[in-house]
């Protein structure tokens, strides 16, 4: 391929991944019960429920659901749930049942957490940018 193919091509990617952004469309729940627990958010098929006492999310927050539902629409939901549940598994057996930390190392939440404060991320992230957060960076 030529340069300017190569070129063409990129401008299309960036576009698209602009346009692919601009499709999510966050929908939040606020009630009294859901999540049980301490959990701030849980994020259902792109519907994110926030129990009231936790007031209202921040534009973090809100991004950091961002990146989940981009994750899971790549991983066709139930690709996402499973993996999700599998990981944590793997993660608990790794950092000894110690339950924060295996949840904060699931690939989908490092890869949340390190880039809900920049508020180009989610137009800008590769698809499936989740697997580059498998291996720990540092
Ligand atoms: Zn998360």
């Amino acid at each position: 391929m030529s340069n300017k193919k190569i070129h063409d091509f990129h401008d299309f990617c960036v576009r698209f991944r602009e346009k692919i952004a601009n499709f999510v469309v966050m929908k939040v729940i606020y009630n009294r019960f859901i999540p049980f627990g301490s959990f701030h958010g849980l994020n259902l098929f792109g519907t994110i429920f926030v129990q009231r006492r936790w007031g209202k999310m921040d534009p973090h927050e809100l991004n950091h659901e961002t990146i989940h539902t981009l994750q899971q629409w790549e991983m066709t939901y139930v690709g996402f749930y499973l993996w999700y549940c599998v990981e944590y598994l793997v993660r608990l057996v790794q950092y000894r049942f110690k339950t924060e930390k295996a949840y904060y190392n699931i690939s989908f939440e490092r890869e949340a957490y390190a880039n809900e404060r920049n508020q180009h991320y989610v137009s800008q992230r590769r698809p499936m940018a989740w697997v580059n957060y498998l291996r720990k960076s540092s």
